[in-house]
């Protein structure tokens, strides 16, 4: 089966186009799947555009670089949906003219990368100073307040379903093994899927991952835990630091000016389980085999290995103390775009998610740790241009999320096909 050298792409188009695949119906075997399945080093998409913002850019204006890519007019008509008075609206909307008059980007290289297209944003003009503390300050209550009414925007609510961490785990682990050569024994399969949304509610309290080795002050780190933790369900679902991962993070705020090489737990963790899954047996072997997958799962999710400091938002006040006001509807709108894709294409790419990872192939490296590194290396440089895309269109229509063509439809396929290739790999070495 692996060297059938059909072409990925029409195959898969075939494939979305197949009722009998829509719902995995069950009419398709295993056998079925083996002689139909394309083996293709490649992503799906590999030409994807993608948005990344320049070091000039991030370290003129911090991580709200995404107010001088925004509409004006639509930077205004959060204001306006915000709870701010009219009189603040007109002066903030000031404060907008002002950074943009200053700070203006432009698009100035395209280069082909592993990934995709990427097109990156540079300042206009390279000599501007950056903002002072007190700029920082006042660009931050701006940016507090569009994300206030960004909040407000559409139907207005702020309840996170779940669907993500519940019913997209159980999917992403039974695709994985579903049809393919991956031998867990059937009465084990209900455990590992049941499982692998679980680590969002119990965390790993004995795990000590240390998740930011970086030093800053205290007050932040805890506030931008908090921020990390805010982007997940009040109630149920957490997202503790140990459920992200980035390489490179800037984090510039008031005097904290730092590059943090490697943030977040998740490979550390995913290991972690692993190895418990090397001490059981039977049942509660495939269980801890579903926490593990549970890391690669969240790694498949752009924004859960990139643009964490746009997310986690966090500022400095006049006194000095810092706050975070974290993105959590952006956060779930890019996920409930996951999730309504799923196992039914309904964008401009005709087949669903699911299908990625039924197709994609394993690879020789077994190591989870290492799988939720690469996986976030791909998946974390799609980030900048979905948070950027939410913002601008807003959190109900994906469709406008999307500055070339299908963009936010293509990288989320080739972050799923990679996701695939993980998962099996593990669960293949493992069984
Ligand atoms: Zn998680």
């Amino acid at each position: 089966m692996e060297d059938n050298n059909s072409n990925r792409r029409s195959v898969l188009k075939a494939v979305g186009a197949s009722a009998t695949f829509a719902g995995l119906s069950g009419v398709v075997t295993a056998s079925d799947v083996d002689t139909e399945r394309v083996r293709d080093e490649g992503l799906p998409f590999p030409d994807a555009s993608y948005i990344a913002i320049g070091d000039d850019v991030r370290e003129a204006v911090g991580h709200n670089w995404w107010l001088l890519r925004m509409g004006r007019d639509r930077v205004d008509d959060l204001l306006r949906k915000s709870s701010l008075g009219s009189d603040e609206v007109t002066t903030y909307g000031d404060r907008v003219t002002t950074l943009r008059d200053t700070y203006a980007i432009e698009e100035s290289a395209v280069t082909s990368t592993d990934v995709g297209q990427k097109h990156t944003y540079h300042l206009t003009d390279s000599d501007v100073d950056p903002l002072g503390r007190e700029e920082e300050i006042e660009v931050a209550e701006v940016a507090n307040a569009v994300i206030d009414g960004f909040r407000a925007e559409g139907d207005g609510r702020d309840d996170v379903s779940s669907n993500w961490f519940g019913d997209e785990h159980k999917i992403l682990s039974k695709t994985a093994y579903d049809y393919n050569s991956v031998d867990i024994p059937s009465y084990y399969q209900d455990d590992l899927k049941n499982a692998s949304p679980e680590p969002d509610q119990f965390g790993c309290k004995s795990c000590q991952v240390d998740w930011i080795p970086v030093d800053i002050p205290y007050a932040l780190e805890q506030k931008m835990e908090e921020g990390l933790r805010g982007l997940g369900d009040d109630s149920e679902a957490k997202h503790p630091p140990f459920h992200f991962y980035a390489t490179d993070i800037d984090l510039n705020v008031g005097p904290v000016s730092i590059d943090i090489l490697e943030f977040g737990g998740a490979p550390s963790e995913a290991s972690e389980m692993v190895d418990r899954a090397n001490s059981r047996y039977g049942s509660s072997e495939a269980e801890a085999l579903g926490w593990a997958a549970h890391y690669l799962q969240d790694m498949s999710v752009p924004l859960h290995a990139g643009a964490i400091v746009e997310q986690v938002n966090p500022y400095v006040n006049w006194d000095g103390s810092y706050g975070v006001n974290p993105r959590r509807d952006l956060h779930k709108a890019y996920e409930e775009f996951i999730g309504n894709n799923m196992e039914n294409a309904s964008g401009p790419v005709d087949y669903s998610f699911e299908t990625d990872l039924l197709y994609s192939q394993s690879l020789s490296t077994p190591n989870v740790a290492e799988g939720c590194r690469d996986l976030a290396d791909l998946s974390g440089q799609y980030a900048t241009g979905i948070l950027d895309g939410v913002m601008r269109g807003g959190k109900n229509d994906p469709s406008s999320w999307t500055d070339y063509g299908t963009d936010v439809f293509e990288v989320t396929h080739n972050c799923f096909d990679e996701a695939g290739r993980q998962i099996r790999t593990y669960l293949e070495h493992h069984y």
